[in-house]
């Protein structure tokens, strides 16, 4: 696969030349006399490469404010653009890589330093990296720049961080725990740690959160964490994905994009595997929490994890290979316990190392390990959409001291087939378990428990993907919030009292909110109060607007967001903002609330805030985006200024959805959005993928005003070499086209009713002749 490359002539070992051609984006050599399929060849191919379209960015070239940064992503195939390959993650090889540039830059690449050669005369230093491991082309790293460069090792390994100048005080803070993930990981998976060193890089501009190149991560500008970030987030998750991909993905890969689960899945299972190894059960269920959710929406309700069927496969990295297939690894575990999903896990990265897997590899190590067949487990879980939806009925007989429980799949189609755990306490220690292996879309279960139950415990492992609705009394569901052990179960009773909105419930909840130990139960809480609208939750909000814990404090004051126009919330807002906070998040937060309550927003309230400087720019986001509200042009001339090319592109995204905002809350014509829309259809010609993938998505937004950018959205849906602003400018034609045919559809409706009018009128005219005598 070559792209954009220059080719200049292929040897083979003889040295002779060799004929080749090439189309767009193959190349074909042709040898003098066939070759020995049984026999090994060498093929030198010399080429150059100069400003490549995708694959390798010079971020100094192409944003005026960025470092000079030399930086490449080839997942999933755009390494074609810098170097020929086989860019086919089904292909593994060895990488060698030389690199000269001027002195006073690092380069980073995969593998082991060979050398490093100061040139003098040149005044350049000359860098010689290789990776003698196979790996797949995807994975083949450059990195150029100035960093800081912490290093310590773990065991043999030397572990690496290249950081920006005047960052490494940072290092601690944000990657301290490597070399202990490391640790665990290699013992977790009985495999050791393969590669011959690691280091992770922070880049500016990068446009993925993270990538796995093999034993060199790079990593998106907002991975460093400061002193005051520490309260609302840290990078673990994306450190422990990243880590865990060097076994998932990199040591084993998965043989084709649609098997990319594999890859994605098991590596967002190792961020539940840290957390639940480093922060306890608690942490590592509000996690899988957060992904059940996800893993339930989207393109997982309509299409399975390993589908065939994509048209470019960028397509295939979304939540079906991310939060779901991170609950089937999870599952795979519950279902066979964890001695055996770690003997087999083990077993499967052995077998693979250095080589591709599909999904069917992975069960048949589980089946030939167990002597169990794994057929449906894969069929239900990676070979269709969707997942259980059950209704779960508990009574309690007195007569004959009997629970009965009645397990419904109401989903659509078929049933699924799963283990489920139900668990019923009564009196003192009495309890009473369920453990049934579900296979129709009805049953009706007994249990004998002496006295009524106090707590009934649906899935008390949270083992099951699945919403689950329950009826039973009241009395139990309050006791669940405030005694069940796990804090899912929490979550789901919070849910359930606040979804009346009894007075009596909204108390309990307030108590929750303050005394449960688990701020992501807390959070949760302040979500459902949120959405009950009443004002007596609106009090429960404002009372605990100082909350102790920031991540609980920041879930209120997003709460509030639903109580538009409301005094009472706009003055607590106020005087939040005012008094200030140690979050980032939550200053963030009380700015977007506030302006999301507060209609007509005063301009120049907020714009002070600009000139805050945050982790990742949350404030400055915050405010720009809240500029929309404004009703004065001088807000719009400023977001204009804000999406220019020399802002951090984070900020520009937020003065982007801040001017759809404006267009929106001004109802400006569509005749004046022209100025608007000229200046974001430039931004789609812009070298980063960032910018385009912005420009794209606020393109969409605006819709029927964008019109005039439809060609080169279309252009860029076609023919873009990154996959996600292909993605990005595809929905943007949608929702433009879309806006379109609504609008012809209004006017169809309004021609419809001038009609029918005109007929009613005809009518009682006729009928007025009726009347008259
Ligand atoms: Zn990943």
């Amino acid at each position: 696969d070559v792209s954009e490359v220059r080719l200049v002539s292929i040897k083979s070992e003889a040295p002779e030349l060799l004929q080749f051609d090439r189309s767009d984006e193959s190349l074909t050599v042709y040898f003098p006399n066939a070759l020995n399929s049984q026999t090994d060849y060498q093929l030198e191919i010399d080429y150059s490469v100069k400003k490549p379209a995708a694959g390798l960015y010079f971020t100094a070239s192409t944003e005026a404010a960025d470092p000079d940064l030399v930086w490449t992503q080839g997942e999933p195939e755009t390494n074609r653009y810098w170097f020929p390959c086989f860019d086919h993650p089904h292909e593994r090889q060895s990488t060698e890589v030389i690199i000269t540039t001027q002195a006073g830059y690092s380069v980073l690449s995969n593998g082991k330093l060979l050398s490093k050669t100061d040139l003098e005369e040149t005044e350049q230093v000359r860098f010689h990296w290789k990776q003698d491991a196979s790996h797949v082309s995807y994975l083949v790293t450059l990195v150029v720049g100035k960093f800081e460069i912490v290093e310590e090792l773990w065991k043999d390994t030397p572990v690496q961080y290249y950081v920006p100048p005047k960052r490494a005080e940072d290092v601690a803070r944000t990657f301290g725990r490597t070399t202990e993930m490391i640790e665990f990981f290699s013992s977790k998976f009985g495999i050791e740690y393969p590669w011959e060193k690691y280091a992770q890089v922070v880049l500016y501009n990068f446009t993925s959160g993270g990538m796995e190149n093999t034993s060199a991560t790079s990593l998106h500008d907002g991975t460093l964490i400061d002193a005051r970030a520490e309260l609302d987030t840290s990078s673990d998750w994306l450190i422990a994905h990243e880590l865990g991909h060097q076994w998932w993905g990199d040591l084993v890969t998965c043989k084709d994009w649609s098997h990319i689960w594999l890859n994605e899945g098991f590596a967002s299972y190792c961020e539940v595997l840290w957390d639940e190894h480093h922060q306890g059960a608690d942490e590592r269920d509000y996690h899988l929490f957060q992904e059940s959710g996800r893993a339930r929406s989207g393109s997982a309700l309509t299409q399975p994890i390993v589908d065939r069927r994509y048209e470019h496969p960028t397509r295939m990295f979304d939540v079906r290979a991310y939060p779901k297939g991170c609950w089937v690894v999870h599952m795979l575990r519950r279902e066979v316990g964890d001695e055996d999903f770690f003997r087999c896990i083990n077993r499967y990265g052995i077998e693979y190392s250095f080589n591709t897997a599909e999904t069917d590899d992975l069960r048949k190590v589980f089946e030939r390990l167990l002597g169990l067949s794994m057929e449906r487990f894969f069929y239900d879980w990676t070979e269709r959409p969707g997942h259980p939806e059950l209704k779960i009925k508990t009574s309690y007989n007195n007569a004959n001291s009997q629970v009965r429980i009645e397990v419904e799949q109401t989903q659509q189609w078929e049933p699924f087939h799963f283990p489920l755990k139900i668990e019923v306490r009564g009196k003192g220690e009495e309890k009473a378990v369920l453990d049934e292996f579900i296979t129709d879309k009805q049953a009706v279960y007994f249990l004998n428990l002496p006295s009524a139950p106090q707590l009934v415990r649906v899935d008390p492992d949270y083992s099951l993907l699945a919403v689950i609705e329950e009826d039973k009394s009241r009395a139990l569901w309050k006791t669940q919030l405030e005694s069940a052990p796990s804090i899912v179960e929490r979550i789901r009773a919070a849910e359930h009292l606040a979804s009346s909105a009894a007075s009596e419930n909204l108390k309990l909840l307030k108590d929750a909110l303050t005394n449960d130990p688990f701020y992501g139960v807390q959070i949760e809480i302040a979500k459902a109060l949120g959405k009950t609208k009443v004002p007596e939750a609106r009090d429960i909000l404002i009372a605990a607007i100082d909350h102790p814990h920031p991540k609980t404090r920041n879930a209120v004051v997003g709460a509030l967001t639903q109580f538009e126009n409301d005094t009472t919330v706009i003055e607590a807002l106020e005087k939040k903002l005012e008094a200030g906070d140690d979050s980032y998040n939550v200053v963030a937060k009380t700015i977007s609330t506030l302006a999301t309550v507060r209609q007509n927003a005063p301009l120049y309230k907020t714009i002070e805030l600009l000139d805050r400087d945050s982790h990742r720019d949350v404030i400055r986001r915050a405010v720009l985006e809240s500029l929309g509200y404004c009703h004065d042009q001088r807000a719009l001339d400023l977001l204009l200024q804000w999406t220019g090319p020399d802002r951090y592109h984070a900020s520009r995204r937020a003065a982007m959805d801040g001017i759809v905002r404006y267009i929106e809350e001004n109802d400006m014509p569509v005749s004046q959005q022209k100025q608007i829309v000229t200046r974001f259809t430039e931004y789609l010609n812009s070298p980063s993928p960032l910018t385009r993938r912005s420009a794209s998505a606020a393109l969409g937004k605006i819709g029927e005003g964008a019109r005039s950018s439809l060609d080169k959205l279309r252009q860029l849906a076609n023919e873009d070499p990154d996959g996600w602003t292909r993605i990005s400018a595809e929905a943007a034609v949608k929702q433009i086209t879309e806006a379109n045919d609504s609008r012809s559809e209004i006017k169809t409706l309004r021609d419809d009713i001038e009609k029918l009018r005109k007929q009613q009128e005809d009518l009682g005219k006729r009928v007025d002749e009726f009347d008259q005598p």
